[in-house]
């Protein structure tokens, strides 16, 4: 989710009180406002099998408690674990293998946890670090497009938390490996709160225990979960329930979580659960988390993609397409970021271009060709073409996701969706849809249970296009992913003929089909070499690429840009 420019919730957010920390607060070091890039060879070095993470969450204070015990086996020869964590979150005791450490044995100035082994694990060996932390974790400017928890009240004033750590990391409220590979194998969540409010998370429940003061210990264990993915939800939150026969022959479970008050609306919702995921496995394939659920609960922000709990903010809002597109959107990160993973936020548009693509996909499903033009029409005119969509070298989330850091920013969402829908046009309905399950699931015939996450990056979709089809597209990629401009179609008529001519950026090949109706028929040009040519008679009308099939450039479409961000300015 965080689209760039999207409208901002409208959260209740605590602000005021002079010893809580305000938005922004407190400030997050350089290394913990960073997620992805270059691994560190050290952590380079860990193969993170599980975390246990047990947390304790203080509403009132504003505050958590935190006792992790990561384990890993060992790929190379030990001396020391990094482990990512905000310095704001202090240690006070680290134990290896169950053995505690003295205090000298561990410090972590920059947000980079780094702990002295008392004794070197031999590759293939296995380690266990139990790691206490509590502090004030750092506070949402404005979530989820600013990560940190968001600590506010429901309308009739009940604590109500959440997190979103999808640009600064997993490190702003547990100690982690910060990259996406960095996924643990298994992560098991205790997640303690006051009396009379609820903490839905990740994966299945293993089950709620009180304490004899009326608070609560919520229990979940989450299969390979995404590093942002782990999420703290907390609130007095009411639950609808239910299960979905798949075609896949599974069961499985549907929760929603929601303020009290609201359930006219919040069965509305419910009720586009089992529609959705119909859709998403008969067009892409089974859902990767049914033995665990499908979950979504209400956030105090717009909304993210986390594992099998997504968060929705959007506030039941009404859409002439008849879904609701944020919900969609976060379940389709379930099949587009955390079955199918990209292996460095470089190939960030895997996920965001797929997901941004699953509504208008979803839109001709339900509706057909007319909803599907409609809805893909207002994502064309949000492609910005500033930067390529990717870079060829390892990124930060941030570096990707802001162009103030010299990203593609929301181009990741609408030009990757735009991408696909040229793509599935020029490789045909049954080679993308073969193309997109290999990509999600790494095998054409996946079931429940013969498949588990995976990372993927832009050259291996690449190759599989190539598996699929038998053809070598890499002059699409390039132009497409490689280039921040959009080839341009250049047409001349005379002579009884329409010639056409692909001019990509920097002069590149740019053999790309297209549909011509000339007088009412229309006809498809191989466009060979990047050029085509028919004969029209004169006086007859001609209409290029009549269904907007090919993603290109548009002078109309950038003067309307350009017109609107004047006008925008102006007010
Ligand atoms: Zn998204």
């Amino acid at each position: 989710m965080r689209i760039p420019t999207a409208v901002l919730p409208a959260a209740a957010l605590l602000l005021g009180a002079a010893d809580l920390p305000g938005p922004g607060e407190p400030a997050l070091t350089p290394q913990t406002a960073r997620s992805g890039g270059p691994i560190d060879p050290e952590q380079a070095k860990l193969s993170f099998d599980a975390a246990d993470l047990r947390f304790e969450v203080f509403p009132e204070a504003e505050r958590i408690a935190g006792v992790a015990t990561l384990s890993f086996t060992a790929r190379a020869p030990l001396d020391r674990l990094l482990i990512d964590l905000d310095r704001n979150l202090p240690v006070s005791a680290v134990a290896i293998d169950g053995v505690a450490l003295p205090a000298r044995a561990w410090s972590n100035p920059e947000g980079k946890l780094t702990i002295t082994l008392p004794h070197r694990v031999a590759a293939g060996g296995r380690v266990s670090a139990r790691i206490t932390y509590a502090g004030t974790p750092h506070v949402a400017v404005k979530a989820p497009w600013d990560d940190g928890f968001v600590w506010a009240k429901t309308p009739d004033g009940h604590p109500w938390v959440a997190t979103t750590a999808e640009g600064n990391g997993c490190d702003l409220f547990w100690p982690c490996l910060d990259f996406p590979t960095g996924r643990p194998g298994v992560a098991t969540l205790h997640i303690t709160v006051p009396a009379g409010l609820k903490a839905p998370s990740n994966g299945k429940l293993l089950g709620v225990d009180t304490l004899a003061d009326g608070r609560t210990t919520w229990n979940w264990r989450v299969k390979h979960p995404t590093t942002y993915g782990i999420a703290l939800n907390v609130g007095p939150y009411e639950q609808l329930s239910g299960s979905y026969k798949s075609r896949f022959g599974n069961t499985i479970p549907l929760f929603y979580w929601y303020l009290p008050g609201e359930d006219t609306q919040a069965r509305a919702l419910f009720a586009e659960f089992a529609p959705t995921l119909d859709f998403f496995e008969s067009e892409i394939g089974p859902y990767p988390f049914g033995d665990e659920k499908l979950g979504v609960v209400e956030t105090p922000h717009k909304g993210m993609e986390h594992q099998t709990i997504n968060a929705y903010g959007n506030g039941y809002a009404k859409a002439p397409e008849g879904f609701d597109w944020l919900f969609q959107h976060e379940l389709a990160h379930e099949w587009f970021g955390n079955q199918l993973s990209a292996r460095d936020w470089d190939d960030f548009w895997l996920h965001e271009g797929y997901a941004t693509y699953m509504q208008p996909f979803y839109g001709l499903w339900r509706e057909g060709d007319a909803r599907y033009a409609t809805m893909l029409d207002d994502q064309r005119n949000k492609i910005t073409n500033l930067r390529p969509m990717v870079s060829g070298a390892s990124r930060t989330e941030e570096d990707v996701y802001r162009i103030d850091r010299g990203g593609p920013g929301q181009d990741i969402y609408y030009k990757g969706a735009w991408m696909l829908h040229t793509l599935r046009w020029l490789i045909g309905d049954r080679a993308f849809r073969d193309v997109t399950r290999l990509a999600v699931y790494g095998r054409s015939d996946p079931k429940p249970g013969n498949f588990t996450p995976r990372f993927v990056t832009s050259a291996d979709y690449q190759a599989i296009v190539t598996r699929v089809t038998g053809k070598d597209y890499g002059w699409f990629f390039d132009v497409y992913l490689r280039q921040a401009a959009l080839p341009d179609l250049l047409s001349e008529r005379r002579d009884g003929a329409l010639n056409l001519h692909w001019a990509a950026p920097g002069g590149r090949p740019f053999p790309m089909p297209l549909a011509v109706r000339v007088a009412g028929r229309t006809v498809r040009l191989a466009m060979a070499n990047g050029t085509g040519r028919i004969a029209v008679a004169a006086g007859a009308h001609v209409v290029i690429d009549p269904d907007a099939r090919v993603l290109r450039r548009s002078a109309a479409v950038e003067a309307y840009q350009a017109w609107r961000d004047a006008q925008r300015k102006a007010q």
